[in-house]
């Protein structure tokens, strides 16, 4: 009989030493496959599949490859760290902003988790097949026998699941042994209790990066996609996917205007606009104020204007409101007891109209500027 370093188990690879990392390799290698293979269908950033689409895709096919039998493991954050960078970099790729966009930001516009609470649900799932058996069953019997003795002290899988259910300020494991409640309640239950703990944290995380000051982080849903990233059905699709990338870039602060490139450039860049001269490239300047865009500006801004009507009179809000609404009209108001999605997706649809047309018109003066100047050295 040949001796084998690792086996796969229901497909599932194990090893001596009983340590995650092979299986997650594995992991990663089937989902880097299927992604790859999904491509053809439009999962990709521009010029593909409408976000919407394409983060129920990769929800469908992808995550439950990435994350297939993790949960029997329970590995740390260290070992899953390849898993959370693969998801990151695919969301942002989706989502068409670069991959130095703030982390918060892909999860807030995606509606995802990471990967530690998906591997967190599915254990949490686990066990409550376990607690729905019957008292005499053998894995039953090996929950009590573990929670019994070590509690949340131990080593074992139930320990380190009762550490979990500390963490979402879930019922203790022993009580939903002993009175154990529908697989459908336990659901709910816990993905009620991981979305809302992830939830809070995320939206924590992102209030700490200045550049994503415009993003309505409040309407971060687990499970529901940013309405920034909601084509309606009244819309144009092809025309809106086109649009998107633009506005999500301004909106993450990672459009690159001359003042962020000034921050950010070893080179000495001058952080003066290139088209105007007059004053510093701020999203303010670029999207409100540059002389060279009005022309571009006049007429969007005024249907921007009719299209907010009488609840928010946009042509008197001072700048800074403008540029509120312009980059994300959701975080002016209360989205989830809002009725009116109708309304504020027709602003929406306009403010990516005006930054298209604003970036389009950018690049076309830029193309006609000497090399030299372009790069504003
Ligand atoms: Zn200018």
């Amino acid at each position: 009989m040949p001796v084998v370093d690792k086996t796969t188990h229901v497909g599932v690879v194990r090893t001596p030493d009983n340590s995650p990392t092979t299986a997650i390799q594995e992991n990663l290698q089937k989902a880097r496959r299927t992604l790859y293979s999904l491509m053809s269908a439009g999962l990709h950033g521009e010029n593909g599949l409408d976000p919407e689409t394409c983060i129920h895709l990769f929800r469908t096919y992808v995550i439950p490859i990435l994350t297939y039998g993790l949960e029997i493991y329970l590995p740390s954050p260290n070992d899953i760290r390849p898993l959370e960078m693969f998801l990151k970099k695919v969301l942002k790729q989706i989502l068409s902003i670069p991959v130095t966009t703030a982390d918060p930001a892909s999860f807030i516009l995606s509606g995802l988790v990471p990967v530690e609470a998906i591997i967190h649900l599915r254990a949490l799932s686990l066990f409550g097949n376990i607690a729905l058996l019957d008292d005499s069953s053998i894995e039953k019997r090996l929950a009590y026998r573990q929670l019994t003795i070590h509690g949340h002290t131990g080593s074992s899988w139930f320990s380190n699941l009762a550490i979990i259910t500390t963490k979402y300020e879930l019922p203790n494991p022993m009580e939903i042994l002993r009175d154990p409640v529908s697989k459908s309640q336990w659901k709910t239950v816990t993905l009620r209790a991981v979305y809302a703990y992830w939830g809070k944290r995320i939206k924590q995380q992102a209030l700490t990066y200045s550049s994503l000051e415009y993003l309505s982080v409040g309407h971060y849903n687990p499970g529901k996609i940013h309405p920034l990233l909601r084509i309606t059905e009244t819309q144009t699709q092809s025309r809106e996917v086109n649009r998107l990338p633009v506005k999500t870039k301004l909106v993450t602060g990672t459009y690159s205007l001359q003042s962020t490139r000034a921050a950010f450039n070893n080179l000495d860049v001058d952080p003066t606009c290139l088209l105007c001269k007059t004053s510093t490239e701020t999203l303010e300047h670029f999207i409100l104020h540059c002389t060279k865009l009005q022309h571009v500006r006049v007429q969007i801004l005024c249907d921007i204007a009719s299209a907010c009507g009488e609840n928010i009179n946009f042509s008197q809000l001072c700048t800074s409101d403008q540029l509120r609404i312009i980059l994300d009209v959701y975080s002016t108001v209360d989205v989830v007891h809002n009725k009116n999605t109708e309304y504020l997706a027709e602003i929406d649809r306009h403010t990516r109209r005006l930054c298209h047309a604003l970036h389009c018109e950018r690049k076309k003066l830029f193309a006609l500027l000497p090399t030299r100047r372009r790069y504003g050295l």
